[in-house]
């Protein structure tokens, strides 16, 4: 039992920790669709926002015709690379702020209502002739990061990508060189990326899991909590039991010391004061005995008969089963006080058996006991045994019947069927707890079939 007790414990456990695990993998899932699906919502509600605005728009041609006049510059070998990029960005920083306050007051359009940042970074520059020869890279982010053109401030780690522009164009223009004015052509390749910054969306996105965490943790704690209350009810249960079975088998144990001296005692006076003793005297001390017997008795019953299957030492041999069932039977006959009682035998077994007599003959007894006890007037008990493929015997009888809802607490210890109601015969409700055990200790099985008012038949099998 306390192994028993022991493994539920381990195995509720793990069990528990395997549904935690699986709740953490769906949560874990839950958060990163939510994740994905607040993004590219946010994503798709300022995409496009540069185009669909028109001042947005034209501080985007601003600097855009500001950046091709420098590029012209470069073309026609006026300034330097480096020239070039540190004039584009002092440009658009000079215009940033007005970037920003536009495309926050868009923002505020389009309801959005957390904080979101912005930016634009620079990915490629490359500049060739007319036909797309001798092209010339100005800026590549490849080896290093993409530099920030306008917008708010933010590293690309922090950002997620909303969708990148190429901007291809021919672009012709004149310059004076050494006093000549000459015309150009150059073909640009200009690549930007847009990316956007949410303050705290993992907040945002756990807040909108509150329901789903919140109903989690609350059933997690509820089978936490059903499973602990069990499992100490259980533990707090089984100790009572055996507490309870402690204190019947030491009080009857203490009971025997007590009877033993008065049987003693009482047998010392029969003997000892023969003569003095009156016939009533007599028939007092008898009654005594009687009891005396009786209660020790009882007690014997409740000790032998509170034993487990495993603690009965069986001593085993073989026996000839028809021989032997015809003697129990016909001394169980013999003892019976009433003469109405008819018992048919019908054996059948030819092999022999291998059994404890001593203890399955208790057992035989305790059903047969039982059939007389809770039988009816004109009471018939059929006792059936054959050998087919096992050892059967059955015993049958036509008495009260149990109730098909008892039937599976019949071979409890102490259990009795129902109260005075049904019957009014006494007992303590050992002797089928005990049959059961006997039968066990063989590998036996033992089985019950009744109908109320009908009869009870109570079928023993032992593997040859
Ligand atoms: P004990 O045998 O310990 O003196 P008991 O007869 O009450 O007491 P069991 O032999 O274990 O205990 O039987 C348990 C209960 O099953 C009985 O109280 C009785 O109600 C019911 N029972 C057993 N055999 C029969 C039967 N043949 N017909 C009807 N009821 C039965
Ligand atoms: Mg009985």
């Amino acid at each position: 039992m306390k192994k028993k007790i022991r493994l539920l414990i381990i195995v509720s456990v793990l069990g528990l920790l395997a549904l935690s695990l699986i709740q953490g993998y769906l949560i874990n899932n839950t958060y990163k669709l939510k994740k994905t699906a607040f993004i590219s919502e946010t994503r798709r509600s300022i995409s496009r926002m540069d185009d669909l605005s028109p001042v947005l728009d034209t501080i985007n041609d601003m600097w855009q015709d500001r950046f091709l006049n420098y590029v012209a510059d470069f073309y026609a070998k006026q300034i330097s690379k480096k020239q070039l990029l540190s004039s584009l960005k002092s440009y658009t920083d000079s215009i940033n702020s007005l970037y920003i306050v536009t495309y926050q007051k868009e923002l505020k359009k389009k309801n959005i209502e957390y904080n979101l940042k912005f930016n634009k970074i620079v990915n490629t520059i490359i500049i060739a002739d007319s036909i797309g020869n001798n092209s010339d890279t100005i800026y590549n982010s490849k080896p290093k990061k993409g530099f920030h053109l306008l917008g708010d401030k933010f590293t690309i780690e922090n950002g997620h990508k909303v969708s990148s522009s190429l901007w291809l164009t021919d672009h012709s223009f004149n310059r004076e060189i050494d006093g000549e004015l000459k015309s150009f052509v150059y073909n640009l390749q200009f690549e930007t990326e847009d990316r956007m910054n949410i303050d705290g969306w993992k907040q945002i996105v756990l807040g909108r899991m509150t329901l789903l965490l919140a109903a989690s943790i609350f059933i997690f704690l509820l089978v936490f909590g059903l499973l602990y209350y069990s499992i100490k009810n259980l533990i707090t249960q089984k100790k009572i039991v055996d507490v309870k079975t402690d204190f019947v088998n030491n009080i009857t144990h203490e009971l025997k010391t007590p009877l033993s001296t008065l049987t003693l005692a009482t047998k010392m006076l029969k003997v000892n004061h023969k003569d003095a003793i009156s016939k009533n005297t007599q028939s007092i001390i008898n009654t005594i005995e009687r009891q005396n017997v009786r209660l020790q008795k009882l007690i014997d019953q409740v000790l032998n008969n509170s034993l487990g299957y495993q603690e009965i030492e069986l001593r085993k041999e073989k026996v000839n089963a028809t021989e032997y069932l015809h003697t129990i039977i016909d001394d169980f006959q013999l003892s019976l006080d009433s003469k109405s009682i008819q018992i048919d035998k019908n054996i059948n077994v030819n092999q022999n058996i291998f059994i404890d007599k001593f203890y399955f003959t208790t057992a035989i007894l305790n059903i047969l006991e039982n059939a007389v006890k809770y039988g009816k007037e004109n009471l018939k008990i059929i006792v059936k045994a054959n050998d087919s493929k096992d050892f059967k015997v059955s015993i049958s009888d036509n008495g009260i019947g149990i109730p098909k809802k008892e039937l599976k607490f019949l071979f409890d210890k102490f259990y009795r069927v129902g109260n005075k109601e049904i019957h009014n015969v006494k007992g303590l409700g050992l002797g089928l707890y005990y049959t059961n055990q006997i039968v066990r200790a063989h590998h036996g099985t033992i089985e019950v079939n009744s109908e109320l008012t009908k009869g009870t038949t109570f079928t023993i099998t032992i593997p040859l």
